[in-house]
C-alpha cells in the first residue's frame, strides 16, 4: 500500500501528459499483475470515431483486436468481459468530462472487487491530475481551450493527411452587450462554447481565441465533410434559443491546412472566408479554397523568408 502511494506520490509531480499516462498505465499494470494493458484513445476517423491505441503492455506484446468505441461509458464505469479463457476488463479514461478512451486489462484470473476499485480510483486520481495540467490552457469563462493550448493541437493537425481550420465569430455580438449587458453576453458566449463542443468536440478540438471568435481544428476531415458539418453547427446556432436573448447566428470561414502552414498562415486564409462571410449577410459558412475556385479571393503568395508573428 505504501508503495503505491509512494509511486502516485510521484506521479503527481509530473507535468508531461504522454508521461504521465504511460506511468499512470504501467502502475496499474503490474500493480494487478495483468497479462496485458492497451491505452486506447478515441479519435475523429473522417466520418467516425475510432479507438487509437496510444500504447501496450508489456512492450512488444501481441496489441490485440481492433476495437470499437464503447458508447457512453461513465466515469470510473468498468466493463468485464471473459476472452480465450481469461478475463477482460475496460475502463473508461475521460478528459474533463468528456469520454477520452479507455484503459484495457487482460488477466488469467478475473480481478477481485477491491482490484476493480482501486483500478478505478487510480484512474480518477489520473483524470483530475491530467484536468489540472490542462488548467493554463482554457479559458475561464466557457471553459474551452484557449489561444495558448493551440498551438501543439495545430502542430499534429499539420502532420495529419486532411484536417482543417476554422474560425467561427457571433454575428452582431455588440449589439447583444449593448442591448441586454455584459452579463448576457457572457451567458451567450458560454452557451455557444457548448454548442460548438456538442457539434464539433468528438470530432475535434473546439478554442475561444478572444472576445466572441472560437477556432476549431477538425482532425482528419476532409473539405467536403468539414462543410457539413459546419453547417450543421451554424444550423443549430441559429436554431437555439439564448435565454433572454432570443437569437442568435454565427458566421465561420474554414480552409484545409497544409503541410508548411503556420499557425498565422492558417488561421489568414480561413478569416478572409470568415470575412466573405459577414460581407455576405452573415449567419453562413464560406470555404477559402472554394471562394478561390469561384474567383471571389485570391490565393496569397507566401513571402519567402518572411517571419510571420503569431
Ligand atoms: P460582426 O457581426 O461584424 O462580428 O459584429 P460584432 O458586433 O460581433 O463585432 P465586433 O467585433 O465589433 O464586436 C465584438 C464585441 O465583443 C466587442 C466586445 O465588447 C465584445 N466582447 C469581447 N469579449 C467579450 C467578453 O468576454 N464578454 C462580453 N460580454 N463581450 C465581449
Ligand atoms: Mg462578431
Ligand atoms: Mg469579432
Amino acid at each position: 500500500m505504501t508503495e503505491i502511494l509512494d509511486t502516485v506520490a510521484d506521479l503527481t509531480y509530473l507535468r508531461d501528459k504522454r508521461e504521465l499516462e504511460a506511468m499512470f498505465a504501467e502502475l496499474i499494470y503490474e500493480l494487478v499483475g495483468a497479462s496485458r494493458l492497451v491505452l486506447w484513445r478515441i479519435a475523429w476517423g473522417g466520418e467516425s470515431r475510432v479507438m487509437q491505441r496510444h500504447l501496450v503492455l508489456p512492450e512488444g506484446a501481441e496489441p490485440g483486436e481492433d476495437r470499437a468505441v464503447l458508447p457512453g461509458l461513465k466515469h470510473g464505469a468498468c466493463l468485464e468481459g471473459e476472452v480465450n479463457g481469461g478475463f477482460r476488463y475496460d475502463f473508461a479514461i475521460h478528459d474533463g468530462n468528456r469520454p477520452a478512451g479507455m484503459i484495457e486489462l487482460l488477466r488469467p484470473e478475473r480481478l477481485t472487487r477491491a482490484e476493480t476499485l482501486t483500478v478505478s480510483r487510480l484512474i480518477r486520481v489520473y483524470n483530475n491530475h491530467a484536468g489540472l495540467l490542462d488548467y493554463g490552457s482554457r479559458d475561464e469563462l466557457t471553459g474551452l481551450l484557449n489561444r495558448r493550448g493551440f498551438n501543439s493541437y495545430f502542430h499534429q493537425a499539420v502532420q495529419e493527411k486532411q484536417a482543417v481550420i476554422a474560425v467561427a465569430d457571433i454575428d452582431f455580438f455588440k449589439r447583444i452587450n449593448d442591448e441586454f449587458g455584459h452579463l448576457y453576453g457572457d451567458e451567450v458566449l458560454i452557451l455557444m462554447g457548448r454548442l460548438m463542443e456538442g457539434c464539433l468536440g468528438e470530432m475535434g478540438s473546439v478554442f475561444r481565441f478572444g472576445g466572441e471568435e472560437f477556432l476549431v481544428i477538425l482532425h482528419n476531415t476532409p473539405l467536403g465533410m468539414a462543410a457539413i458539418r459546419l453547417e450543421a453547427f451554424r444550423n443549430a446556432v441559429q436554431s437555439a434559443v439564448f435565454p433572454q436573448v432570443g437569437r442568435v447566428t454565427i458566421s465561420v470561414g474554414f480552409s484545409t491546412l497544409k503541410g508548411d502552414d503556420t499557425g498565422a498562415s492558417a488561421f489568414g486564409r480561413a478569416d478572409e472566408a470568415l470575412y466573405v462571410a459577414k460581407q455576405h449577410g452573415r449567419n453562413q459558412v464560406r470555404c477559402h479554397e472554394w471562394l478561390v475556385r469561384d474567383g471571389i479571393l485570391r490565393e496569397k503568395k507566401k513571402a519567402g523568408g518572411q517571419i510571420e508573428l503569431f
